[in-house]
């Protein structure tokens, strides 16, 4: 079903006039009342007059990360602290954390497009859902949760974590959704072999997974393993938490709720916008949130983005699955280097498990060395030596051929790769640079 059919289902040119309105006030809105933004605008040399269309949006200065860790804690909000009702607060690896809060309205929008996003991956009210997103600070839990609640399903809010009760319950409750992190879902297949349940019997029937990278060959293990549909949620605390853009069924990008997100992708070389299917850095601008609204927020991710029709009705842009980030792509020898590229390899090879992590150094006046840990089938490990080194080889080979740089290989047994229960952790920088 399409939970909002009027706005999802909108013809391209109704959709832009919505935008332009929505645009100018939100300009005005943060212009009149976040002094920080103000200054900004200001400097930028524009004035809130003079954004009448959504096309006019290139006029605006971008935000970014560090506007916000600068102006911590409360310095990019446009309500008083006390018209926010609920706040959130992500760790960030460096400096200060990034602090979002929510006025009602801002909960209400938060979850509508919980709402839409449950719906586009197939959840129909009188679903029961397992939220296994971590609920507390992070966004993950909580957003599902006000989504599944204006949809009308019956929540068990399991919160990360106790993976062992989380089967039970999946196995007695009969849940029809699982929501949770990609990885996290991976490794509940590991602790129910090990309860010696048949993953594959599992009542779940719809995954809903993100809040990190995951490649489509980790969706076919999934849909695997589980025997269900797993589909793609972005999103991130600063535009609202969950509830960005969502894959539908088709599986074919997922849809970005334009209509309160407005996406831009921008070339990473140019700074221009990027012409649809090419890779760029994901804008972000937030039309209608009240609470802390960004402008051309420079989100890290890489995308494409297309606005051809989908065959699910639904009229929105799709964004791709995220390619890497900006600030995750480590730069190995000069060569940039993702995550995502090498998950792609590894899962194509037989005898590998999707548990990885990538280790970069540097010793003293050498060059950089990348190592990349992956674990194999308790089958292969326990074979002849022989076997392995001719695995190791066969991986060494084709990431290099991918990557174009040297990479070194250590096969490691099932199970040694730390586990999240949460964002999997893929890169272990140990340079000092
Ligand atoms: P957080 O604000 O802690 O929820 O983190 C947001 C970040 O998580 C995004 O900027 C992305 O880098 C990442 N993320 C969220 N959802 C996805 C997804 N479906 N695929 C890849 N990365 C994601
Ligand atoms: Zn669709």
């Amino acid at each position: 079903m399409i939970w909002n059919e009027k706005m999802e289902t909108m013809a391209a040119q109704d959709l832009k006039n919505i935008q332009s309105d929505r645009l100018k006030s939100i300009v005005k809105y943060v212009y009149d009342n976040c002094p920080a933004y103000t200054k900004k605008i200001d400097n930028h040399g524009i004035k809130p007059a003079d954004i009448n269309t959504i096309d006019d949006i290139k006029k605006l200065p971008f935000t970014i990360k560090e506007d916000l860790r600068d102006s911590y804690p409360f310095g990019l909000f446009s309500q008083p602290i006390k018209q926010l009702k609920e706040i959130h607060v992500s760790s960030g690896t460096t400096g200060n954390p990034t602090v979002v809060g929510y006025t009602k309205d801002d909960l209400k929008l938060w979850s509508e497009v919980m709402a839409r996003a449950i719906a586009c991956a197939g959840g129909v009210p009188g679903d029961m859902i397992q939220i296994a997103y971590g609920y507390g600070l992070f966004t993950g839990g909580l957003g599902f949760h006000y989504g599944a609640l204006e949809m009308g399903l019956t929540i068990i809010p399991c919160s990360s974590g106790q993976t062992k009760r989380q089967l039970k319950i999946m196995t007695d409750l009969k849940p029809r959704i699982l929501a949770c992190t990609p990885s996290y879902s991976l490794y509940m297949a590991e602790e129910a072999r090990e309860m010696g349940l048949n993953p594959r019997a599992s009542s779940w029937e719809i995954g809903i997974f993100g809040a990190e990278p995951w490649s489509e060959a980790m969706r076919k293990e999934i849909e695997a393993t589980w025997d269900m549909e797993a589909t793609d949620v972005f999103g991130m605390s600063e535009i609202i938490g969950p509830g960005v853009a969502q894959e539908c069924l088709q599986k074919n990008g997922m849809h970005i709720f334009s209509d309160v997100f407005y996406p831009e992708v921008i070339d990473l070389q140019t700074g221009k916008e990027a012409r649809p299917g090419e890779s760029g850095e994901l804008v972000i601008t937030t039309l209608t949130k009240q609470g802390i609204p960004l402008l051309r927020y420079k989100t890290r991710d890489i995308v494409s983005i297309t606005y051809e029709k989908c065959a699910c009705g639904r009229t929105s842009p799709r964004i791709s699955k995220i390619k890497g980030r900006t600030d995750d792509m480590i730069i190995v020898r000069g060569i940039n280097v993702f995550p995502s590229q090498i998950e792609h390899v590894l899962l194509s090879i037989e005898g590998t498990q999707p548990h990885y992590q990538l280790v970069v150094d540097r010793k003293t006046g050498e060059l950089d060395e990348l190592e990349v840990m992956v674990e194999v089938d308790e089958k292969i490990f326990s074979d002849e030596v022989k076997k392995l080194r001719a695995l190791e080889e066969k991986i060494r080979d084709e990431i290099e051929s991918v990557l174009g740089v040297m990479v070194k290989v250590r096969l490691v047994e099932p199970k040694t790769i730390p586990r999240s229960e949460g964002k999997a952790k893929r890169v272990v920088d140990k340079r000092t640079l």
